[in-house]
């Protein structure tokens, strides 16, 4: 009945990673390693983390017409996502400048690039395939108003999927629309406002449901997730014990698994227990797109 399992509207982002002895401080120059070119952006790394699960999965974006939109087209193609969405030109692709020291810290510069190009109008000429799944997901790192505009286009009875990464406060309208809202802690008191979040994610996740999402799923790192919804009540998700290496990109992961699964008519915390599963499997090897894993993997946790 459907084109797609889950069509994502967001970002495409090169990520330039130097690894050096110690960040540098202002006016300061340090001699790194060997520049480390990888694909990312979280609406790339969701897209890619669902294909890479089996999910016929299609990304609506916008990159430059250079040798990073590119590579990125490359990356998403070779994992199974429809770029016939992704829109080319208009400014360079988007790039995070990233440099790691020894410990793991990092220093990070966005450029958002053609991902700030993405207009409601391209919303809007992408306005099939948004009505092609039966969920949508998206993330914050595009306008907030393409991200709105999306949410007008949908069919009655698609599944609106959201986080809001990086945070910001959302309009009502927005807020209305996700089922679920995912949020990390951070993510959680900067949607929140003004700090009236309670004790522990329980509570978080209920004051955030009362905001006026359908439903609200709250990540915990390696404590797993806890989701709520206004008639299911709250459940806590465990997490599953993993050697974790390099958590990079675990949440856009959790969040692709757990649209997905929606969309196959999973109840909420059944589909927050398998991408679980999916974060927790994607934090056992280096890197974002590169460590997310096959629904085999998955199954062999
Ligand atoms: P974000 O990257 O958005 O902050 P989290 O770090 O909470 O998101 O990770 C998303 C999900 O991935 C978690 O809810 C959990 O299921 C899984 N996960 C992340 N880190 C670990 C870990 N160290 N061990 C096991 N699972 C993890």
């Amino acid at each position: 009945m459907y084109d797609y399992d889950l069509v994502v509207v967001g970002s495409a982002n090169a990520d330039l990673v130097i690894g050096v002895e110690r960040r540098p401080a202002a006016g300061e120059t340090v001699l790194g390693s060997d520049l480390a070119v990888h694909p990312g952006g979280k609406g790339a790394n969701q897209a890619v983390a669902a294909a890479r699960l089996g999910a016929r999965t299609a990304l609506v974006a916008r990159v430059g017409e250079d040798p990073h939109g590119r590579l990125l087209l490359d990356s998403l193609s070779s994992a199974g996502v429809d770029t016939s969405a992704v829109a080319a030109g208009r400014a360079p692709t988007g790039v995070a400048l990233i440099t790691v020291d020894p410990s793991g810290d990092n220093s990070i510069v966005v450029s958002p690039g053609a991902n700030g190009r993405l207009t409601p109008g391209d919303a809007r000429a992408a306005e099939r395939v948004l009505r092609s799944a039966p969920v949508v997901s998206a993330q914050l790192e595009i306008p907030l108003e393409t991200v709105t505009e999306a949410v007008r286009l949908l069919a009655p009875g698609t599944r609106f999927v959201l986080n809001p990464s990086p945070p910001r406060e959302l309009p009502a309208e927005l807020l209305e629309a996700c089922d679920p809202l995912i949020v990390n802690e951070h993510e959680a008191r900067v949607i929140a406002g003004d700090g009236t979040l309670g004790d522990g994610p329980e509570e978080w996740a209920r004051a955030l449901l009362a905001l006026g999402p359908r439903s609200v799923v709250v990540t915990l790192g390696a404590g797993g997730a806890v989701t709520a919804e206004a008639d299911g009540g709250v459940t806590r998700v465990p997490s599953v014990t993993v050697d974790a290496v390099d958590t990079t990109g675990a949440g856009d992961a959790f969040t692709a698994a757990l649209a997905w699964r929606l969309g196959l008519g999973e109840s909420l915390p059944v589909a927050a227990g398998y991408a679980a599963r999916v974060g927790a499997a994607a934090v056992t090897r280096e890197g974002a797109q590169a460590s997310y894993p096959t629904a085999e993997e998955v199954a062999a946790l």
